[in-house]
């Protein structure tokens, strides 16, 4: 994600326009909001619902979806509803509350400024690629290979224009050359992805003979190339560098066409390649988006999960494509979207298949899809030996599976089809699987996609994110917390950053922490505070919320003295081992020294 943020020179803007703003005021244009206390309730605007799970609090300035888990403040809702940049958002609200901004001035930019600036340069200089070659695909001798090519594929000429595509000539300096012309400094097309400097500072087109496509943003602006090799060159598929503008991990090919498709069936159909999704598109579909060449990511998940509340995943029906699509299927699990498969004949890839059956046929497919966890069992199951270690075995691959299926729902599903297909109690397979989570406990704790997915579950939340969250809503504990010294004992990194930057946040006359939300400079952990802050908590008032955090502080303690205690004692029997008498004895001591002082712990270390 680009960054969201203007620093330094910028940061007075933000603050000011943020000051004048009101967030009920601006999400109350789009959204029809009732207040329920001190808060306010609507139905999403990020995803389809029918009972409203999309809060706002005025006190905060902030916005919360417990449905899909959209959240953030005025601007980011401003972006994220209107589909603005976040400098477009500013000046959005700067004009709706007739705030004026400082002026721009080129001799007096700010580092963001400069960036911006910056990015703007990028996109030009990819434009200027894009339409050479385009150029070269329909207007040039060399093109031949390309037409000819996309002739043979099928691809109807509309598809063609639609996406831009191009071709980039079998030459070393056709774009450089073409660059050059058109005044372009070669730093900014290596900045581009499009320049390669080799260490003999020689500097080369890194698309050479290949057919192009453009992969755009999520505003619909080229930020990059896919190439494929036309005549068998490795790798098949070239893709530009991450740069500035172009992150692979968290774009989708066409997510921009997609988006608009899915807004009445909010159904996504995930396929792999550029080739495939356009054989879509050449039949009129464009509910479909693809990966950038590399292994789906929880980010393209989560972009999903924004418009759709069902992923259809339609991988090749290799063996390969199989083994993507059960990687994928914890991401999908841990941001709670519902993914499913349609089967592909063995060896087809989607592109075939529309050419044999066409659309219908694939419609037909469609109504025909499994859930893809289903699928994903039934296939290991099918390879049981039918032995007894076999079974074993079965149930110890279908591990992550379980560990990403938080929903109890889906639990007692996989767990049904599981014991059934093994002929074992329900009861069995799932001691099997708890056995094997202690006996690998790094892998047991799908940690950070579990707090996730049970976020409106109060229960679930761990014991960093419950102190975390009674500071967060009584900012007067912050000193308490402060004082504390509790932050040293947390483990979860992003609740560490939150608690970090939250102990510097001065909550004022009007016990707001909105300021600490301007402090976090990742998305993810804006949107963590918004949902902390939106749920519902059951403290009452302050004096309970004060027994509540005093609570959990001396849970937090005793947890870190256990920790410790435990860490000693495998200190001493290493030391034991080892046959290291006076190491053992002087870490007896110590354990004498801190555990037999103490009166809050009984010999065994509980409390
Ligand atoms: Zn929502």
């Amino acid at each position: 994600m680009v960054s969201k943020r203007f620093s330094a020179g910028n940061a007075d803007a933000v603050t000011m326009v943020k000051d004048a703003a009101d967030i009920v005021d601006v999400v109350g244009q789009v959204v029809k909001l009732r207040r329920v206390g001190n808060r306010y309730l609507g139905l999403c605007p990020f995803h389809q619902e029918k009972t409203p799970s999309f809060q706002v609090d005025s006190q905060n300035q902030l916005f919360y979806c417990f449905g899909c888990g959209t959240g953030g403040d005025v601007l980011s809702f401003v972006t994220k509803s209107q589909n603005l940049s976040f400098g477009e958002a500013l000046e959005f609200l700067a004009d709706r509350y007739h705030i004026q901004l400082p002026d721009k001035e080129p001799g007096q930019t700010s580092g963001e400024q400069e960036s911006r600036k910056e990015a703007q340069g990028l996109y030009q200089v990819l434009e200027v690629a894009a339409d050479y070659f385009y150029q070269q695909l329909h207007h040039s001798t060399a093109g031949d290979t390309a037409r000819r090519y996309l002739e043979q594929r099928g691809l109807p000429a509309p598809v063609v224009e639609e996406q831009r595509m191009g071709y980039a000539p079998n030459q070393w300096d056709g774009l450089l050359n073409h660059m050059r012309k058109a005044g372009i400094d070669r730093r900014a097309g290596i900045e581009a992805g499009l320049l390669v400097a080799s260490s003999s500072d020689r500097v080369y087109d890194r698309f050479r003979h290949r057919l192009i496509f453009p992969i755009t943003d999520d505003r619909g602006k080229i930020v990059a190339f896919g190439g494929r090799s036309l005549d068998g060159a490795e790798p098949k598929y070239l893709n530009s560098p991450e740069t500035p503008l172009y992150h692979k991990g968290r774009m989708l090919y066409n997510l921009v066409r997609a988006r608009e498709a899915c807004r009445q069936l909010r159904q996504v159909v995930l396929v792999e390649g550029y080739m495939d999704l356009l054989a879509f598109h050449a039949r009129g579909f464009y509910r479909v988006v693809a990966t950038l060449g590399t292994a789906l990511t929880a980010q393209q998940v989560r972009l999903l999960r924004r418009f759709a509340d069902e992923a259809v995943m339609l991988y090749d029906g290799d063996e390969a494509g199989q083994k993507a699509m059960f990687k994928a299927m914890p991401l999908f699990l841990g941001e709670a979207l519902p993914v499913s498969c349609p089967r592909l004949p063995t060896g087809m890839d989607p592109d075939d298949y529309l050419k044999t059956e066409g659309l219908a046929g694939f419609e037909q497919l469609l109504e025909q899809r499994e859930d893809l966890g289903k699928v994903a069992i039934t296939r290991t199951l099918a390879g049981w030996d039918g032995t007894l270690a076999g079974k074993s075995k079965a149930i110890e691959q279908l591990q992550p599976l379980f560990d990403a299926a938080q929903q109890p729902v889906l639990q007692a599903e996989y767990l049904r089809l599981v014991a059934d297909r093994l002929g074992l109690a329900e009861s069995v397979v799932q001691s099997q699987l708890q056995r094997n989570r202690r006996s690998s406990p790094g892998r047991g704790g799908p940690a950070r996609v579990h707090a996730k997915v049970d976020f409106d579950d109060p229960h679930n939340q761990t014991l960093e994110e419950k102190i975390l969250r009674v500071v967060l809503k009584y900012p007067c504990l912050i000193q308490k917390f402060r004082d504390s010294g509790a932050l040293e004992h947390f483990h979860e990194t992003s609740l560490r950053t939150i608690a970090e930057a939250l102990m510097q946040t001065d909550p004022g006359p009007g016990q707001s922490v909105a300021g600490l939300y301007d402090r976090l400079r990742d998305a993810d952990l804006q949107e963590t505070v918004s949902r902390l802050l939106l749920q519902e908590d059951h403290y009452g008032d302050l004096e309970a919320a004060c027994l509540h955090f005093d609570d959990r502080l001396g849970a937090l303690k005793q947890r870190q003295i256990k920790k410790s205690r435990k860490d000693l004692l495998q200190s001493i029997r290493q030391a034991e081992r080892d046959g290291d008498q006076l190491k053992v004895k002087e870490l007896l001591q110590q354990f004498q020294s801190i555990y037999c002082t103490r009166q809050d712990l009984s010999p065994d270390g509980s409390p």
